[in-house]
């Protein structure tokens, strides 16, 4: 599939400077660089600015969408008076306001619970297994143990979410159970722009992101809204099947795209 690099042109900018402005983000691999572990990640300083005077206009909406739990994606960003979407859309927090979980996935806690327990159990033994436990979804980190053990634990894994009734999903190096209910980042996404206006005619919509689950929220979107603007960070985007319409190669492109939305929101011109 091929699929146009930005810069942007005339016609793509025409479509970033809409009213009201949403800008929803990915963050690990997008706006913060893949880390060997997910604790180390962190949103460059450069980054944290322009997303700052992004969530400064007053017609704007800049939000976080995660797999990550809200808090830690609120952390992680490290940017105030911005929306978080955490745990893949089970968890959702206005503009400095606490994370209110959403009700369906309240009777899986206990269940979760015994899922990160018994991934720990499997990562004891497994050596570069990294299990994080989201409350609302549980992480198994692979990137750092040795690739001929991934089919193993994939299928130890898959054990556990059948034992508990819930689901399995892939994506960069990482394995994620979650209760079995159909909200994704595409859901939770288009929702939120449905509550902020910015499926309207004359508003802009960004959306990027570098890994299957964002794959979900381009779909959604594009559906929603023929204008929004789409976009799949990474390098290869020939060995990544994207439903995105853009790609930019990485997190220090997807800042500058950033910079863009910032100087055409001002009514500059950055061409
Ligand atoms: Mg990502």
């Amino acid at each position: 599939m091929t699929i146009p690099a930005l810069p942007v042109t005339p016609a793509l900018a025409r479509r970033l400077c809409g009213r009201p402005l949403m800008l929803l983000l990915d963050i690990d691999g997008t706006l913060s660089p893949i880390a060997p572990r997910p604790e180390y990640a962190i949103v460059p300083l450069d980054t944290q600015q322009v997303l700052a005077e992004l969530a400064a206009l007053p017609y704007a909406s800049v939000v976080a969408i995660s797999g990550r739990a809200a808090d830690d994606a609120r952390r992680v960003v490290g940017v105030d008076g911005i929306w978080i979407i955490g745990n893949h859309g089970f968890e959702i927090a206005p503009p400095n306001r606490p994370a209110e979980t959403r009700p369906e996935v309240a009777p899986f806690a206990a269940r979760i619970a015994d899922a990160a327990a018994r991934c720990s159990t499997i990562a004891q033994h497994t050596p570069g297994v990294v299990v994080e436990d989201k409350q609302w979804t549980v992480s198994v980190h692979y990137r750092l143990a040795h690739p001929s053990i991934v089919p193993a634990l994939s299928n130890e894994i898959a054990d556990v979410a059948r034992d508990l009734g819930l689901r399995v999903t892939r994506g960069k190096e990482v394995l994620e159970l979650r209760p079995p209910i159909d909200i994704d980042k595409g859901t939770a996404a288009a929702e939120l722009a449905a509550r902020l206006g910015a499926l309207h005619a004359g508003a802009s919509l960004l959306c990027a992101g570098d890994d299957r689950t964002d794959e979900d929220a381009f779909r959604a979107l594009r559906a929603a809204s023929p204008t929004s603007v789409t976009v799949h960070v990474g390098t290869d985007p020939a060995a990544f099947e994207t439903d995105a319409e853009f790609y930019v190669l990485d997190t220090t492109a997807m800042r500058e795209l950033l910079e863009v939305v910032l100087v055409l929101q001002r009514g500059g011109s950055p061409i």
